[in-house]
């Protein structure tokens, strides 16, 4: 080869570099979404990352140790990615494990997981990564999936012509994991490195190594980077690596640039093309000339991807998709409650008898009244949940895994282009709770997918209006009690509420304040694939978990809290005694006249209504009451009374804490605790609660400012307080107008 000088010093590089000095050996995991890295650093690590059969789901490295042959590695799982081009959050957090600039140690080598059947398209980051100069050991996987299809993949063939280990896996299965590890360490300590070089043409070759020269002789970056992959980076203009030049040799970076002026000029005028585009269409070609003549063979009419194929035909169909969708959808709410409602009903029943427990082994008082009606009012109201919340993760577990969720993508990307959103904007938005039961929480981190930052913002300031899984328990709790001819179409029309709204806002803000050009969507849609129990049961429980984890957590603090606020301080006793002195007097009388006599009775109705006066006195004297009368007379046109107030309150600080507080407030305020024993029977029988209050409720907790955890996590994704500032005003005022609106209507329809 006519560049070996520059080759030996690139592999000295590199080799000085590599931390064998360090104890644990780094070993990285790269390729493209959903080739099965999750699962594999799954079967190496043993823990359970989330695994889901759609792309965009890992963004951030995650990092595990393994131990092999007694020794320990630490294995880092990169995001999936199909190039190495900064375009996204993900390619950038890539290429820094990959040619880290501080001092985090660089992996000793690179394990890049391929999905078999689709050699083409995945070589494509291989190469890439090849390029740094990093030693890369190919994991060639699903090939079961492959076999199945037809396809045969002749590894042998493949190594020798890339010059690099290939291993067939089975990522699901643990087949040759271990050998593609035991090979990367091997592989990554020989001696004998060679850095891949492609030949870009006529065109770029001859610049290319008059750059190289250039860089290798002032060093440029090199203590990190190969001479020649700067070059390449610059001739593709990257911007990443052209800042880190010009900041570490303005000079020799503007001789360079100019160079790149000169052969782009050239090209636009002879090709009218880009220097990024050849440097693309020969990777394609290398790589095409690397797969030709046997190492792939497709067995002809022998295919399980074109019963993918097939499947598809009917359910991204124009016509037929939606509504297959819609349908699915729509089942999945019918199912969940029909056949929620029985195991709701005994966790119910088990927190009453809980509570009654409880309430005779405690003497009467402030303890008794913390543990009854701050903590298992409180937690009880939300636990209840957790049986219809499973039920909908193990649909929703099933969907991510068959690869349907996928589609479900890909056929709202064209809803979402008139929105001004982007097709990955899908993601962001179903793990929000764009399907009932998501959080927004991981739903803001997971728009780090998104290219262009202005849809990232319009995506991650709509995403929680969506249904998620914290809200469900208010919405299941006043669909149970005023909507119950058809508890799963309500909860669909709420879900589809989240989805119109925030369709619209992004809408309203495309064309306001964060106007801007689309970007194009490219996604890909991985064949379908039945489930495994395990890994949908997995799925399941590790969310449900997640929302038991959180009521037995922060649910508890929050409870106790605010059960706090909502007894002190103690109603002066001089404003109680009229109160008392008429309980007192009532209770002479009622002594004095024979038991169930029509007098009895009387007088017993009459005590009722005086102790339910004292206890909505005491409530309303505390420090929740006050702040909730406060902004009574402000909700009062939404239906919304003080108690419920208190609870919109609490449900800032989370959302949980909205059925958690209603229930404390019902029981503090309770009149007769043998009637009414569920928060459910409680607002059934108050006055003050109808359809139409519901509604209003139900709509100003969908939409209303996101929960405090979210806010900050906003922060972060959206780099500034004044988009956190935007959230929670424009949310709230937004809320109170559709709650006000619904409040209006359904009391006119209704009443
Ligand atoms: P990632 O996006 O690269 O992290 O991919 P995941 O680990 O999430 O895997 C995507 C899907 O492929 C999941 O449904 C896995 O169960 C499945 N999968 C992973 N490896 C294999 C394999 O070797 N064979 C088959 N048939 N399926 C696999
Ligand atoms: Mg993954």
């Amino acid at each position: 080869m006519s560049q070996a000088p520059s080759i030996s010093t690139a592999n000295t590089a590199i080799h000085d570099l590599h931390p064998f000095h360090m104890k644990a050996v780094r070993i990285a995991l790269a390729g493209n979404p959903n080739c099965g890295k999750t699962t594999a650093f799954n079967e190496y690590t043993g823990t359970h990352q989330h695994v889901g059969n759609y792309p965009g789901v890992t963004v951030d490295k995650k990092e595990g140790t393994v131990s092999l042959d007694g020794e320990n590695i630490v294995l880092v799982d990169l995001p999936g990615t199909y190039s190495l081009t900064p375009y996204s959050q993900e390619e950038i957090v890539a290429r820094n494990v990959l040619a880290p600039a501080n001092d985090t140690p660089k992996p000793l080598a690179v394990i890049d997981i391929v999905d078999a059947s689709a050699l083409e398209r995945s070589l494509f980051l291989t190469v890439q990564i090849m390029e740094m100069g990093m030693p890369v050991v190919l994991a060639c996987n699903m090939m079961d999936e492959a076999r199945q299809a037809g396809i045969h993949v002749d590894t042998a063939l493949l190594s020798a012509r890339l010059h690099i280990p290939v291993i067939p896996t089975i990522a699901r299965k643990g087949t040759g994991l271990k050998e593609a590890l035991r090979e990367a360490i091997r592989f990554g300590q020989a001696s004998q490195k060679e850095t891949l070089h492609i030949s870009y043409g006529p065109d770029l070759d001859p610049v290319l190594k008059e750059m190289e020269a250039l860089i290798t002789a002032q060093g440029l970056l090199t203590h990190h980077y190969t001479p020649r992959w700067v070059a390449i980076k610059l001739l593709e203009n990257d911007e990443v690596v052209l800042n880190e030049a010009r900041e570490a040799n303005p000079e020799l970076t503007e001789k360079l640039m100019a160079q790149r002026a000169r052969v782009a000029d050239h090209l636009k005028n002879t090709l009218n093309t880009t220097p990024e585009s050849i440097i693309a269409d020969y990777r394609y070609g290398y790589i095409r000339g690397v797969l030709k003549n046997g190492v792939v063979t497709q067995e002809s009419n022998k295919s399980r991807l074109a019963l993918s194929d097939k499947l598809d035909k009917v359910l991204t169909n124009t016509l037929f998709g939606p509504l297959i969708m819609l349908g699915v959808l729509f089942l999945i709410f019918q199912v969940t409650f029909v056949v929620g409602a029985y195991p709701q009903g005994w966790v119910e029943e088990a927190f009453g008898w809980l509570g009654e427990a409880c309430g005779a082994l405690i003497p009467e008082g402030m303890l008794q009244s913390m543990i009854v009606d701050g903590l298992i009012g409180g937690v009880g109201g939300v636990v209840s949940f957790v049986p219809l919340i499973m039920i909908m993760f193990l649909f929703i577990a099933f969907l991510e895994d068959s690869g349907y969720m996928a589609r479900i993508a890909y056929m709202l990307d064209r809803v979402f282009r008139m929105f001004g959103l982007h097709g990955a904007s899908v993601m962001p938005y179903i793990i929000g709770g764009g399907i009932a039961g998501g959080c927004a929480i991981p739903g803001v981190m997971a728009t780090r997918t998104l290219r262009s930052p202005k849809e990232k913002l319009a995506t991650l300031l709509t995403l929680p209006y969506m249904a998620c899984g914290a809200k469900l328990p208010v919405f299941m709790l006043l669909v149970g009690v005023f909507f119950p001819e058809n508890p799963g179409a309500t909860m669909f029309s709420l879900t589809l509420a989240g989805w119109v709204s925030a369709l619209m806002v992004a809408r309203l803000l495309r064309s306001t304040i964060v106007k801007g050009e689309a970007t194009p969507f490219v996604m890909e849609l991985p064949p379908y694939r039945m489930p495994t129990l395990r890994s949908v049961c997995t799925h399941c429980w590790e969310r449900t978990w997640m929302y038991l984890k959180k009521a037995g957590t922060v649910l508890v603090a929050v409870s106790i809290l605010i059960w706090a606020s909502m007894t002190f301080p103690k109603l002066d006793p001089e404003l109680a005694a009229p109160f008392e002195a008429n309980i007192a007097q009532l209770e002479e009388r009622l002594a004095a006249v024979p038991e169930e006599s029509a007098e009895a009775l009387a007088i017993e109705e009459e005590l009722d209504a005086a102790r339910a006066d004292l206890a909505s006195e005491e409530l309303r004297y505390s420090y929740a009451g006050r702040m909730g009368t406060a902004i009574e007379p402000l909700t009062a046109p939404a239906g919304f009374d003080w108690r419920t107030d208190i609870a919109l309150l609490g449900g800032i600080a989370a959302k949980e804490a909205i059925v958690a507080t209603l229930g404390t407030a019902y029981s503090l305020g309770e009149v007769d605790p043998e009637e009414a024993t569920t928060l459910a029977d409680r607002l059934a029988q108050d006055s003050g609660w109808n359809k139409a209050t519901a509604l209003a409720l139900m709509l100003f907790v969908l939409l209303y400012s996101p929960c405090f955890v979210a806010l900050v996590v906003i922060r972060q994704e959206a780099g500034n307080w004044g988009w956190v500032a935007f959230s929670m005003i424009f949310n709230t005022a937004l809320a109170y107008a559709v709650a006000v609106l619904a409040h209006r209507i359904g009391t006119a329809l209704w009443t």
